[in-house]
């Protein structure tokens, strides 16, 4: 046969969506890839029966409808406090990913570096090789995920392009304050270098902690390239509806990597979802209250079982100390990959090892989400029971 190219050798497909394989195959409970298990408002449901009478069915404008950009606009405007140009400052993605796939590409030639916190969302490793860009990580440290921002200026110095700040953080949380992008910000336009964010969790964030768009810091605007999507906020992961916003000559970059990658996101979503974009505020709190209650039954069950984990500032997932079963005679020597397939084989709950989120070399963390009805939640922490018995020899 003849030789694949050498870049699709140098990473794998993403362990998250491989654990989402094998944990249908063993018909477990799935808290590795992050996706709620409970329905749209029903407003996007209606709408969607709508469309499949009225139209859309043809290809969007590619960067995005005209209607959806600027219902985004509108929407986008409370956290970045102005108004994006719907016609030069916005272009419609499949789904986050791709947003952040197009940011990168727009930013970075071969060779360039670019600064990626560790932990990270699996994505940006891939973002960053099939740019050929070379990813310098700085680490944030378990367990308050604090960072040194020396590092991050060592970074620009040694001519990083650009830094990559998933905020609320997938996988461990955490949710950067004014103060740090303030300074991550003052150091990105001291070294001329752009800021990526990727904000898909931003009304996943809990009290006493609050989201600060970087776009929306004083003087950032023209540094920042703002990644988002409809996935999280309106339980529709399956819909691929992303958006990335960043000024004029940065946006008509990306809309170039876009159209030629995709063309554009299904016609048919972006004008079911546009109900979304227009909902009141109070949707947003709702959705913030929900999570939060969630949040507490999980972890307060995950206490109850003794099992050791983070408090997540925001977003979905916690991380989980598996440390004391790695002491168990029938564990010496596994990897977190092989933890995680054992839970899902023998306790019927699927994880994603921390491995695939760090740099460091981490073999006692796992990821799990509670995206999941709260009777989910329940049954999962019974079922993790049975593990954490097995401490109690
Ligand atoms: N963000 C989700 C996770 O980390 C996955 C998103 C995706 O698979 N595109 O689980």
């Amino acid at each position: 046969m003849p030789k694949l190219s050498d870049r699709v050798g140098t990473f794998t497909d993403s362990v998250i969506r491989r654990m989402t394989r094998i944990s249908d195959a063993y018909d477990a409970i799935n808290l590795s890839q992050g996706f709620p298990d409970f329905n749209p408002p029903k407003p996007l449901m209606d709408a969607l029966a709508q469309v499949a009478y009225k139209g859309p069915h043809q290809y969007p404008v590619t960067f995005g409808a005209p209607n959806f950009r600027e219902a985004l606009a509108k929407k986008v405007s409370k956290t970045l406090g102005r108004v994006p140009d719907p016609e030069t400052e916005i272009v419609v993605t499949c789904g986050g990913t791709e947003a952040m796939m197009s940011a990168v590409m727009a930013v970075c030639n071969p060779g360039d570096k670019i600064l990626v916190f560790s932990p990270f969302y699996e994505n940006y490793g891939a973002d960053a090789i099939l740019s050929g860009a070379e990813p310098i990580f700085i680490p944030l440290v378990p367990p308050t995920y604090d960072f040194d921002l020396s590092l991050i200026e060592d970074g620009f110095k040694n001519g990083a392009k650009a830094i990559i700040i998933c905020n609320p953080s997938n996988p461990c949380g955490k949710v950067f304050t004014r103060e740090e992008l303030t300074a991550i910000g003052e150091l990105a336009l001291k070294y001329d270098a752009f800021i990526i964010t990727d904000e898909v969790y931003e009304h996943l964030v809990y009290e006493p902690y609050t989201h600060v768009s970087a776009a929306s810091l004083p003087g950032l605007y023209d540094n920042v390239i703002t990644c988002n999507s409809l996935s999280k906020t309106y339980s529709i992961t399956g819909w691929r509806l992303g958006y990335l916003i960043a000024p004029e000559p940065v946006a008509e970059a990306a809309k170039k990597v876009h159209d030629f990658l995709t063309v554009g996101a299904p016609s048919p979503l972006q004008e079911a979802a546009l109900v979304g974009l227009g909902f009141p505020d109070s949707y947003y709190e709702g959705l913030r209250e929900l999570y939060t209650e969630k949040r507490k039954i999980f972890l307060d069950g995950l206490d109850s079982i003794g099992l050791r984990h983070n408090v997540p500032q925001g977003t979905y997932f916690v991380m989980v100390d598996i440390s004391d079963f790695l002491e168990l005679p029938q564990f010496k020597g596994i990897t977190d990959l092989e933890f995680c397939e054992w839970m899902i084989r023998e306790i019927g709950v699927a994880a994603v090892p921390g491995s695939s989120f760090f740099r460091e070399e981490v073999n006692n963390l796992i990821r799990l989400h509670f995206a999941r009805e709260n009777s989910t939640l329940e049954e999962v922490i019974r079922r993790l029971s049975r593990m954490t018995e097995m401490l109690k020899g």
